[in-house]
């Protein structure tokens, strides 16, 4: 039909060309799931080069999924000369932006007719809750693909007046043009959304990618490439090679070929990232790092809205959140009332499998990092923090870790100062009233990605909201990210923002057009 001809039209291709996809298929969630396993490189899936592969494992009860392609060094060369060749003689680079627009709204439209797949796929690689990942993971990854769809034919420069060389006359005007191929390396606590939030602005912008998904959740970022081509995105156009950070992550940020390379990760990574980048050709980069993001409660906030919020904080997606609320700073006088509801409330959460619709707790991401968050529990009560709930693993299967609250937290303390990323409450009290105290031990950490404060006082809000030294504030809510809204960090959370225009601007690049008439 006639859709089908504007998409081959596209893809620079004649005739159709079948995708053929070996796929693990799995019946689950009541439902049959088919899954690509293979690196996908120049539109085609296709085993590493060395034949390596490696097992997923689903975190529910620590079972193989399937087996995935592990990819070499060798396999991004093959994906970067592809991204390549689609940036500088394929369709992609020709297209019109509105027509590239079409496609991604078509890719967006794809992942909503397959959101239950994706949502389930999610789930069992990563342990999402499937009610969470439907709304949240895959949700929020389809607006990001129509909201930045809507951005490729508004990417516009500026006139500029400048000095005249009298008598002639000069304009300049400026055109922000795509990098090139790019690099995405992300982490596996929102695998499909951290895949979106950094593919769709990189696209929109005219750019071809190799984008390597974290090693433990692969899935769902192999499922988006084969929506893509189903989209009609062109061949090179999109690459998604499975393997470990070390290799591939390393040779994307070494790779001569690469002017951009987007990361969401750990603040060591990506320190070692940066360096690389800067060593091998300079390639421009941003990164999203780690936090310990503040939040202060204080005794004039509306108290149902700060528990279930202040809950929702930590808890959210098993506290695997980049702007979890690494620390609580509660007010003096409502210090024990909040403890109080927050334990009872935490009480009649249920913790379960993740496909069970009236879950609210499902498994950690992997089993090493259960282990790491157990021990920082450990850490915790050594030094003298109090334990009011929880800190062990849940007696069953799988990677399960009880929701946990931790007060008399002093600033000195390792879990005061370091990211659990997991379900851990780290309560500190505040004197009554000492608004610039708090303030000076919120800000007194080397992180700066997300904070926030609860207070009825419009007054307290804007001036604590001002001082808080982080990329992203909250004034009675949290994790309230929208596609349209910039996100990232200050200090060592890092630079560079995903979501709303600013990340569009991380994937151009300005030239400034001087003319004489
Ligand atoms: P990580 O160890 O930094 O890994 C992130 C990604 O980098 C993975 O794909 C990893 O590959 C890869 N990688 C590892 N070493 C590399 C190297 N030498 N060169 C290139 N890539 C390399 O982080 P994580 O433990 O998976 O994720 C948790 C961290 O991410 C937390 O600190 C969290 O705060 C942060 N985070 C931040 C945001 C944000 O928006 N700011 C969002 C989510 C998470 P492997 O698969 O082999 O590990
Ligand atoms: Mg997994």
């Amino acid at each position: 039909d006639f859709i089908q001809m504007f998409v081959r039209k596209l893809r620079g291709e004649d005739e159709e060309e079948e995708l053929l996809i070996d796929y693990v298929t799995k019946e689950v969630n009541n439902m049959t799931v088919k899954m690509p396993y293979q690196c996908f490189i120049n539109g085609k899936f296709e085993d590493a080069d060395n034949g390596k592969n490696y097992d997923t494992i689903n975190p529910t009860d620590g079972s193989v999924i399937c087996k995935v392609s592990y990819a070499s060094v060798g396999d991004v060369d093959r994906a970067v000369a592809a991204a390549k060749e689609a940036f500088d003689n394929g369709p992609w680079g020709k297209m019109n932006p509105r027509d590239r627009g079409s496609l991604l709204y078509k890719l967006a439209d794809l992942m909503e007719e397959h959101q239950e797949e994706l949502a389930t796929i999610e789930s069992i690689d990563s342990g999402a809750v499937y009610t969470l990942a439907l709304k949240t993971h895959v949700g929020m990854s389809i607006q990001t693909f129509r909201y930045f769809a809507g951005w490729c034919d508004k990417i516009q420069g500026k006139t500029i007046p400048i000095n005249q060389a009298r008598p002639n006359r000069n304009l300049t005007f400026t055109k922000k043009e795509p990098l090139g191929v790019c690099a995405i390396i992300i982490p596996w606590n929102y695998p499909l959304m951290m895949l979106a939030w950094k593919s769709a602005a990189c696209l929109a912008a005219g750019n071809t990618l190799v984008l390597k998904p974290a090693q433990v959740t692969p899935l769902t970022a192999l499922k988006f490439a084969e929506l893509s081509a189903k989209a009609g995105i062109p061949k090179g156009v999109i690459n998604i090679l499975p393997g470990s950070g070390g290799m591939v992550g390393q040779r994307l940020s070494d790779h001569p070929d690469i002017r951009k390379l987007g990361f969401t990760g750990s603040t060591p990574i990506g320190k070692e990232i940066m360096k690389s980048c800067a060593l091998s050709n300079l390639k421009k980069v941003s990164l999203e790092l780690g936090g310990k993001s503040p939040l202060i409660i204080f005794s004039d906030c509306d108290m149902d809205k700060a528990v279930r919020m202040g809950m929702g904080s930590v808890f959210f997606n098993k506290g695997e959140n980049c702007i979890a609320a690494g620390r609580l700073f509660v007010e003096e006088s409502i210090h024990d009332e909040f403890i109080s509801r927050v334990v009872e409330e935490i009480k009649k959460m249920k913790i379960g499998d993740p496909l069970d619709r009236s879950t609210d707790h499902g498994p950690q991401n992997h089993k090493a990092h259960m282990e790491k968050l157990l021990e920082y529990c450990e850490t915790g009560v050594k030094e003298g923090a109090t334990l009011v709930y929880g800190g062990k693993q849940v007696d069953r299967p799988g990677f399960f870790m009880e929701p946990t609250v931790f007060t008399e937290v002093e600033d000195h303390m390792f879990i005061a100062k370091e990211e659990s990323f997991g379900p851990v409450m780290v309560v500190s009290k505040f004197k009554d009233g000492d608004v610039d105290g708090v303030l000076q031990r919120a800000n007194d950490t080397e992180y700066g990605l997300a904070s926030g404060v609860f207070t009825r006082d419009i007054n307290k809000a804007m001036y604590v909201s001002e001082r808080l030294e982080a990329g992203t504030v909250f004034v009675n809510t949290y994790n309230k990210t929208d596609v349209a809204s910039p996100f990232g960090g200050f200090k060592q959370s890092g630079f560079g923002k995903d979501l709303g225009e600013d990340a569009l601007l991380e994937y151009l690049k300005t030239k400034a057009v001087t003319v004489e008439y």
